[in-house]
Parts: C-alpha cells; structure tokens; sequence
C-alpha cells in the first residue's frame, strides 16, 4: 500500500479552513494542530468519507498535526467488528495513517461529570415530557418554543432524577435531560436541546454499566475537547448546531483552548449513493453483492473496480473545500482515474464481440512470435511477445462489412496493420445461416513483419487480435451507472448496471493476479477482480473506459 507522503500534503491547496489555521497559528492560538476523523460504525466508508479523511489527514499532514480516528460509539449499537475492520482498512488503503484510535464511549465517565456540572450550575434539567409533547413544546421555525413545566426543578431534585435516570429506574422515553438554554431561540437547537437519554440496551464497549446515553451534540464536543482537537472540521448540516457546540463546550467549562467547529459542503457525485443508509438497503435487499460491489461508491467498492488511493485523493483536493452544496459530474472523478492510470498500466490483447480471421496464404498449424511494446508512450515499461498464426480473432468493433465515413480498421477490400505482426487485407466474409459473421478470409504481406516496420506502403488502421488457437477465455464485466433516471427523472436502481461477457485474451493473461491492473488495447483499463479471480478462470472489471466525457 502506498503511504501518503508528507510532502504530497505540504503542498496541498489552501482553502478556507486553512486560512482560519494559518491565523490561529499567526496569533499563537495554537501551536500544534490536531484534528480527527469520526465514522459511526454503521457501515462502510464511501467516497464522500474520503473527502473528510484526506481533509483532515491532510490539513494534520500539512501543518505537522495530528489527526485521530475516532469511533463514534456514542449510540448504543450492536458492536460490529466488520464495519470497524472495513474502516481502518480503508484508511489505511487511502494511504493515511492515524495518531490514536479511540472510542468515544471511553469518555462517557466525562459526559456524565460534565452533565452533573451543568446540573449544579443550573444549567441542564430532568425533563419528564413525552416525547411527542418535546416536540410540541419545541415549537417551529417562525414560532418560539415553550418552556417545560419542569425546567425549574431545584439543582438538587435534578441531581437525584438523573442519579436515578442512571440507575435504571425509568423507562426509555419517559424521561430526559436536558440542557437549560433558550426557548425562544431563533435556532431551534438551542431550544432546551435533550442531551442526555435513556436508552436501555447493552453497549459494545461498557456492556451494561450505562443504561443512560449522551445525546451527539453534547458528547461531540466533548470528545473533542478531550482530545485537544483544534479544529473539528465537519459538514454543512451541523452549522445550525455550531452555537450548541460551544455552548457545551464553554459551560462545561473543563477546557482552557475548546476546540472550533468548522463545516464544509459535503461531497456529492453524480450517480452515486452517498448515504451509508441507502448503502445498507442495497446490501441488506441482495440488489448488489455486498458492500464491495463494484458499482458501490464505497471504498471497498471502488478499490475492487480498481480506482486508485492516489486517484482518490487527486481528486479530493483537485475538488477544493467548499462552503456551499454541489453535485460534481462522476465524469471528473473517473478523468482522474484515468489519468492516474494511463502512465502506469501495460497493454494487454483483448478482444470481445469476437470475429474469427482467417489468414489463406498463412501457413497452417505455423505459429510465430511477434513483439508489441506494454506502452505506446513509455518505452521503458518494455516489450512482450504475442502469438500470431493462421486463425486469429479480432474485435467486434475493428470490422465493419459496410464502412462507415473515416472508419479506418478492417472491412472488404481494406488493408490494416496487425499490431505488431502484418498488414493484413480482408477478402471476404462468410456468413452464418442466421446472417451473422461467420469468418473473414484474408491475406496477410509476409514483407510487412513487425507491423510494417520500415515499409514504404503505409496504411490508417491498426487493430489487435489474439491468436485463436492460444486465445485464453477471460469473464469481463463492464458497468453502467447504479442510478439511473427514469421517465419521470427520479434516479432509480437500474438492474442492468452490471453487464458480464466473455472475451477473449493473450495467452500472458494467464499470469494476470487478483487486482493487477491492464490497458485492454483501446479498450479501457480493466483489473482483475480481487474476489472472483482463480488460477483457471481470470475475471476483469471493466474500470473506465479510455476515451473522457469530462470537459
Ligand atoms: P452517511 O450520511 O453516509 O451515513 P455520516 O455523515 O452519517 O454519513 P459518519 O460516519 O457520521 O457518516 O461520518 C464521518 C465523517 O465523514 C463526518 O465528519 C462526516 O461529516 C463526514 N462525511 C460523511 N459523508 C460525507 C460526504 N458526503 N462528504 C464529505 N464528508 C462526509
Ligand atoms: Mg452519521
């Protein structure tokens, strides 16, 4: 795996959040900046987690930080080792590497201290509403909310409830904590927001010493604040949470330096689920194979199409750091993925849509080696041999029995170079009952070895085959979008997204490993899959295509 460098980081573009760094730095506000990656282990990562990884991976990288990673456990869910296992290797498959790994159920002995200090300070309530009536109370965005009838409890009739809330004596729901701050609010966060609840359920990490959870606003800031982190970089929908943040943060009190929240718009890509949610129900209705299907725009799914850690994290900071929401064409993302590929992968022979070549005047059961280079650009990544003989397949798409205007490859009458061996010129095609193509017969220039080398003669086309007889099959699976839009522009799952077909391939591709990588000649760039490839059967993802749709 490669790692991130530091210096891929030094030199990372600024942006909004690094002009507040860079200031707080200036002021001497802090001298060393920490900052954290906090995934809910709900599921696996996707590439709009990648965007906040790199981000706060490589702000800590830039400046000479840290970051940590943090699970965000606050929720007393089943534990799942899974998503946890699929996080940190995605991390780490990004190339970034973390500070700490910590949980923020390790701090639920500081929320509760911190809440009982809010209940001494007259700052936080038990609350006996219902829910429903929470909600009522809360009022709306034009309307101010009302108090709760129990707000003015005394400190110590407070303490004893939520003693009791902790011991167990109530039942979920019918009671709560809540902070004391402002009713009549414009910003309904701040509207005596619940901050502790009583959730009755074991937890993965403290089993079932705590039957009262902290609520996400009030343990975030307070994670991060234990942690000393700097700036807690999040997305745009905690904005309206930010005066709640530090409101926490400075009641509590316990932190001299609190940490600031920072949000920025969250990555949106065409095409692609980007909720960990809907992710799941995919998965969960069996309508892809798993959390690493291919067409997923989780990272375990695009790591098995075969995108690149270094194209994902071009990407993440070619995009910038916004402050306001947009959805980015999936067409720039896939630009640089090819462009990180193309000067890294070798050439292979591959042919689908196959149609059988018959070369008359070649000798039968003659086979030759002929040489092709593994880049056209590169000459140092060097040279192979490919078979060549009588019978030969070619690409659907090099043959066209009625040419269309500028179509240079093969059809009747027309000669083409053979990459790497002969000009060859198609004679005739033999047709299949049905009308389909059966076989082309052609001739091939024994004058023109090594495709034409020095030749006086010149021709347009150049196509690749693979020889017939030493053709190995291979299982070639080309995607289309997951969403697609319907007739009334909703995106919907489309079941056609994944198409497989067989193709045929250079002998070499036998020695092709799970995840390696080719061009397949003016075809695209295709890997390997890692779960389905044996020794005896070789399947490839189609991972772009080589031609771009980005502007
Ligand atoms: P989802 O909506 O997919 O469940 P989430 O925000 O609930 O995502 P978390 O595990 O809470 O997922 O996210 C961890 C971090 O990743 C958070 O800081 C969150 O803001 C950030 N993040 C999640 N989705 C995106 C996105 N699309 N773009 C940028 N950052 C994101
Ligand atoms: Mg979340």
């Amino acid at each position: 795996m490669s790692k991130v460098t530091k210096e891929e980081y030094a030199g990372m573009a600024g942006n909004f959040i690094h002009d507040i760094i860079d200031d707080d730095l200036k002021t001497g506000k802090h001298t060393e900046i920490i900052t954290r990656f906090p995934p809910e282990p709900n599921g696996y990562l996707h590439i709009g987690h990648a965007k906040s990884i790199c981000l706060n991976f490589g702000t800590a990288l830039k400046y000479g930080g840290k970051c940590n990673l943090r699970y965000d456990d606050t929720n007393p869910v089943k534990e799942d080792m899974e998503y946890i296992k699929s996080i940190e290797e995605d991390v780490r498959w990004l190339g970034f590497e973390w500070t700490e790994r910590l949980w923020a159920s390790n701090y639920f002995d500081t929320m509760y201290e911190a809440a009982i200090a809010l209940i001494k300070q007259g700052k936080a309530f038990v609350c006996e509403l219902t829910p429903e009536q929470i909600k009522e109370y809360r009022g709306t965005l034009t309307e101010a909310g009302k108090e709760s009838p129990y707000r003015n409890r005394s400190i110590e009739e407070n303490l004893d409830l939520f003693e009791r809330m902790k011991a167990g004596e109530f039942e979920d729901g019918s009671i709560c904590l809540r902070a004391k701050i402002d009713m009549s609010s414009p910003n309904i966060n701040m509207r005596d927001p619940i901050i502790y609840r009583v959730v009755h359920a074991p937890h993965h990490n403290t089993g079932d010493k705590w039957c009262i959870y902290p609520m996400y606003d009030f343990a975030h800031p307070i994670e991060d604040a234990i942690e000393g982190i700097t700036h807690s970089i999040c997305t745009l929908e905690f904005e309206d949470h930010r005066p709640l943040y530090d409101w926490v943060v400075r009641e509590v009190g316990f932190w001299p330096n609190p940490p600031r929240q920072i949000e920025f718009a969250r990555l949106n890509i065409t095409t692609m689920v980007m909720s960990k949610r809907f992710l799941k129900r995919l998965v969960d209705e069996g309508k892809v194979e798993g959390w690493d299907d291919p067409r997923l725009s989780t990272l375990a799914g695009v790591r098995r199409r075969g995108y690149t850690p270094e194209a994902l994290r071009k990407f993440c900071n070619d995009i910038g750091v916004s402050k306001a929401d947009s959805t980015l064409d999936i067409a720039q993302l896939e630009q640089c993925v090819r462009e990180d590929l193309q000067d890294k992968v070798p050439a292979r022979n591959v042919v689908m849509n196959p149609i059988k070549v018959i070369i008359d005047n070649y000798p039968e059961g003659q086979l030759e080696d002929v040489t092709v280079e593994n880049h056209g650009k590169i000459p140092e990544m060097g040279k192979r041999t490919v078979p060549f003989g009588r019978e030969l397949w070619i690409d659907g798409d090099d043959f066209m029995e009625v040419p269309a205007k500028k179509y240079f490859r093969l059809y009747p009458g027309n000669e083409v170079r053979f990459k790497g061996a002969y000009f060859i010129t198609c004679n005739e095609v033999v047709k299949n009952e049905d009308g389909s193509i059966k076989e082309l017969h052609c001739t091939y220039d024994p004058a023109t070895a090594n495709g034409g080398e020095g030749c006086e003669r010149k021709v347009k086309g150049t196509i690749h085959f693979v020889e017939a007889s030493t053709a190995v099959k291979v299982k070639v699976r080309e995607y289309s979008y997951l969403l697609k839009e319907n007739e009334e522009g909703v995106m919907e799952y489309d079941p056609e997204s994944l198409k497989e077909k067989w193709a045929y391939a250079e002998p070499s591709i036998k020695d092709a490993e799970a995840g390696e990588r080719f061009q397949f000649f003016r075809k695209g760039y295709y890997i390997a899959d890692s779960k389905l490839t044996t020794d005896d059967e070789k399947v490839f993802n189609c991972i772009v295509g080589l031609k771009s749709s980005w502007k």
